[in-house]
């Protein structure tokens, strides 16, 4: 039987463990929880406590606590835990012991190796420091990994594609921004930028700030100024924030939060996703600043990118997202958990030193997109009438199982009903997608346009699909439930759009982006309804084709219809086309997007001589 050799992600907040199994990485949990938070510190009694215990008695005992170790790695000091000094390696150790026995209770066998991840930018004593903590745990550490080429191999395994990824890494402390490039089983590290001082913490003090300072305006008592109330508001401003990522708005509610005058004073507001991402905005703008630095020193271009991954719970916030699409063009891979990304590639990476078959990390996705059809809001309370659209709600890769909401609005005064019409699909025009239910909501209050309505989807493993709608300022709810909601797109309905999807690419390249006029294939306009919805701002579909993506489709082609005609051409003939079409195979591998079009119209001209002749 060939050794165990376990994958560790040793986090400044959190680490897990992680095994191949019979081809397959999986985190090893204990209790449900693949988490265990990288946190020792000493109970009342002198006992040692690891994981959650030891964070959750931070706040009351700081002194008998350690957390985020990993930032003293490699430094030549101690630090205390009760009456007792210990270095960073120690302190790792007793991290990493209890991930060890975790893994030897989870698969009923000794564990004695492991793979131990480490940032790109750990110098050689930080990287020693690590292996010595490996080693008073009881582990021999056969290698000391990259976070972003584990991350890398969680989705590229076998390391059979040639392929430049970025990995985007937001965790609670720390950012990083990588490029890998994977060849041949070789997987190299081309270039690390990032800020050790930038991470979803520093989200949570802006968000601790907004609601503190609205407090404080309230009632003139700054909740900051007390330990315990100021621990638990920040507890409550992470959850609201983890609650922002799936939801438009999140309520912080707080009893008894402080007191005034003898009469105690509860805290309850609601944060607006719009107004957080404003908090934030200028935080993530510079882990573009650090992207781009990135890839400067690559000497890439963002079109050279061929896929983006996410790692680090901070990267479920929907804005990194946005940004992230925006600047490289296509849509990033969070399919699998970000928080366990690392480890699973580590554990990849153990199987691989073990000579064990590996396969990919299996994850249950939706395969489609599903939202409703909405009008579109052009903003000032103007919106697109009888122009329906699709307003994506679960996106499509999501990991299931998904529970996302958002918010839309009604469109005349005084609107007393909405119909909620749910699509499957990828296109904005709304005609073009799947319907999958629909139901009204009766009974909504006399306002004006523009009452708020929080649609909900809930999609399950199994694919049943939970779809509600509730009126923001009354709680009245309708529901409807979907069963089967994730196999009725027939595979001949997804073909046809696919067909009619090529088709518009198609004329996308003949008018220069013009909008293609009306076809036969149009469907019919949908009937204007007085129960209409707008989307308060419309998100974003999968965007179109990226840099270089329309060149290559038309030299593909192009090398085809030469391969072709070279089989019936004359020797000298074939030499020429032999010679062109290696230029076109040569800017195409490189990239280079104009020498590519100066060389698909050489070839094209000796292809229409030679079909004409
Ligand atoms: P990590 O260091 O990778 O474990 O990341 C932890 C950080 O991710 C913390 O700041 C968490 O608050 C944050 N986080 C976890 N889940 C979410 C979520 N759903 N949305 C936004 N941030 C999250």
């Amino acid at each position: 039987m060939p050794d165990v050799i376990v994958g560790i992600d040793l986090g400044t907040t959190n680490s897990e463990v992680a095994v191949v199994e019979n081809g397959q990485p999986r985190v090893l949990a204990e209790g449900g929880d693949p988490i265990l938070p990288s946190v020792v510190g000493l109970a009342d009694d002198g006992r040692l406590l690891v994981g959650r215990a030891a964070r959750n008695q931070w706040v009351l005992a700081p002194d008998r606590t350690v957390k985020s170790i990993k930032r003293k790695m490699g430094q030549d000091v101690k630090v205390a835990l009760g009456d007792q000094q210990f270095t960073p390696q120690e302190i790792s150790a007793m991290v990493l012991r209890t991930l060890k026995a975790r893994a030897e209770r989870e698969l009923g066998v000794p564990v004695a190796k492991a793979v131990i991840t480490v940032p790109a930018y750990f110098n050689d004593s930080q990287r020693q420091a690590t292996r010595e903590a490996g080693a008073l745990a009881g582990l021999d550490v056969v290698r000391i990994l990259n976070e972003p080429t584990a991350a890398a191999l969680t989705y590229n395994p076998d390391q059979s594609r040639a392929e430049r990824i970025l990995v985007y890494d937001l965790g609670g402390g720390t950012f990083d921004v990588s490029i890998v490039h994977t060849e041949n089983g070789v997987v190299e590290v081309l270039a690390s930028h990032g800020d050790t001082a930038l991470g979803g913490d520093d989200f949570d003090e802006l968000l601790l700030n907004h609601v503190a300072d609205e407090f404080q305006e309230m009632y003139e008592i700054d909740l900051r100024a007390s330990r315990t109330s100021r621990a638990r508001l920040l507890a409550a401003v992470e959850d609201a924030k983890k609650r922002l990522s799936d939801h438009p708005f999140a309520r912080v509610e707080e009893e008894f939060i402080a007191e005034k005058d003898g009469v105690p004073l509860h805290l309850s507001t609601e944060i607006d996703r719009g107004d957080y991402e404003e908090l934030i905005r200028p935080l993530l703008d510079r882990t573009m600043e650090c992207l781009q630095r990135a890839l400067d020193d690559a000497h890439l271009t963002a079109a050279q990118i061929d896929r983006v991954v996410l790692v680090g719970g901070a990267t479920r916030t929907p804005l990194v997202g946005q940004l992230l699409e925006d600047r490289l063009g296509q849509p990033a891979h969070r399919e699998v958990n970000p928080d366990l990304c690392v480890a699973l590639g580590a554990a990849v990476q153990g199987a691989i030193v073990a000579g064990q078959n590996v396969g990919s990390v299996l994850v249950d996705i939706t395969p489609h997109s599903i939202g409703i059809k909405c009008l579109e809001y052009t903003g000032a309370g103007g919106f697109r009438a009888n122009e329906f659209k699709f307003a994506p709600i679960i996106k499509r890769n999501a990991p299931l199982p998904a529970s996302r909401s958002e918010v839309f609005c009604t469109v005349s005064d005084s609107q007393p009903t909405v119909e909620i019409d749910v699509y499957q699909g990828e296109n904005a025009d709304v005609r073009r997608n799947h319907r999958v239910g629909r139901f009204m909501i009766e009974g909504l209050a006399k306002v004006p346009a523009g009452n708020q309505l929080l649609v909900q989807l809930d999609l399950t493993l199994d694919g049943v699909l939970k779809v509600s709608a509730r009126e923001k300022s009354t709680g009245l709810t309708k529901q409807i439930t979907v069963e089967n909601a994730l196999a009725r797109y027939a595979v001949t309905e997804r073909a046809a759009a696919q067909a009619r999807l090529d088709r518009m690419w198609a004329d996308l390249e003949s008018l220069a982006h013009a909008p293609p006029p009306p076809t036969d294939d149009d469907p019919p306009p949908l009937p204007a309804s007085e129960f209409g919805l707008a989307a308060a701002s419309m998100p974003t579909l999968d965007p179109g084709p990226r840099e270089g993506q329309r060149e290559t489709v038309q030299a593909r082609a192009l090398l085809e219809k030469a391969d072709r005609i070279r089989a019936k051409a004359a020797a000298e003939d074939q030499e020429e086309l032999d010679r062109l079409a290696g230029k076109v195979r040569d800017a195409l591998t490189d990239r280079r997007w104009n020498e590519l079009e100066a060389a698909c119209n050489d070839l094209s001209d000796v292809l229409f001589y030679l079909e004409d002749a």
